[in-house]
């Protein structure tokens, strides 16, 4: 589904350059679930963000899909963002004065489908989540994980074949983190391609691969079966 072969980016400021991915390569097959991982400023949110394709690497190679993600212009850029990916983030970014249900009918209206059919889809993945009797409660009616869920919804609606997700429990507690991510792993069960960032080994270990970042280059990339087993030796 994702496969990247020497991935680099730099940052420029000013007189400086600030080398942050220096020779990335995995590949993710369909059906993984896999935590990025790696300390603040290790470079998690710029490799997700690549491949998100909502920035691009100065050098290297990345295909999405069989689609070579390179030198596109912002049209198709969007157009494959649409297309290929669903987004969750550690704020949730839902627009504040929408309805749960309207938050996740949004992508769908940029799809082209009409109001019926928009809210049928989105009442059936807040049904998923959890949160059909919420459907008419704004964000600021609902508790964080709440908000993930619907933002999780939001992101599925629009049937992406690869879900990225940046942090997606940094804002919410533990028994909530453990929840949300409950949630993930059902919806990877289902078959969805899933990529988590997260420095938390707790939620890490609720993944089945765990790859880890630090200055620039993968150090790290097990299955957590593996991690498991080296942990009682
Ligand atoms: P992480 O998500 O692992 O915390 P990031 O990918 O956000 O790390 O950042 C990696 C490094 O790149 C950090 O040192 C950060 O300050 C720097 N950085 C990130 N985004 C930018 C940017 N747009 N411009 C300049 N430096 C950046
Ligand atoms: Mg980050």
């Amino acid at each position: 589904m994702i496969e990247i072969k020497d991935l680099h980016k730099s940052y420029k400021m000013g007189n400086s350059e600030l080398h942050v991915l220096k020779g990335i390569n995995f590949n993710i097959k369909e059906g993984e679930l896999v935590a990025i991982m790696g300390s603040s400023g290790s470079g998690k949110s710029t490799l997700l963000n690549i491949l998100g394709i909502l920035d691009e690497a100065d050098s290297g190679n990345y295909i999405l899909d069989s689609v070579p993600i390179k030198n596109l212009n912002e049209t198709i850029a969007s157009r494959y963002r649409n297309k290929f990916l669903g987004f969750v983030f550690q704020s949730f970014n839902l627009i504040n004065y929408k309805s749960a249900l309207d938050n996740v009918a949004m992508p769908l209206y940029y799809q082209g489908i009409k109001r019926k059919e928009r809210n049928e889809i989105a009442m059936n993945f807040l049904e998923k989540v959890g949160l059909t009797s919420h459907s008419h409660h704004l964000p600021n009616e609902l508790s964080g994980g709440q908000k993930q869920r619907v933002a999780i919804a939001r992101a599925l609606a629009s049937n992406p074949k690869v879900l990225l997700a940046d942090e997606p429990t940094g804002a919410l507690d533990t028994k909530t983190s453990y929840e949300v991510m409950e949630l993930i792993q059902g919806i990877n069960d289902e078959g969805k391609t899933i990529l988590i960032v997260t420095h938390e080994p707790d939620i890490a270990a609720m993944c089945k691969r765990n790859v880890v970042l630090k200055d620039g280059l993968i150090i790290d990339d097990k299955l957590v079966e593996q991690v498991r087993a080296s942990a009682y030796v």
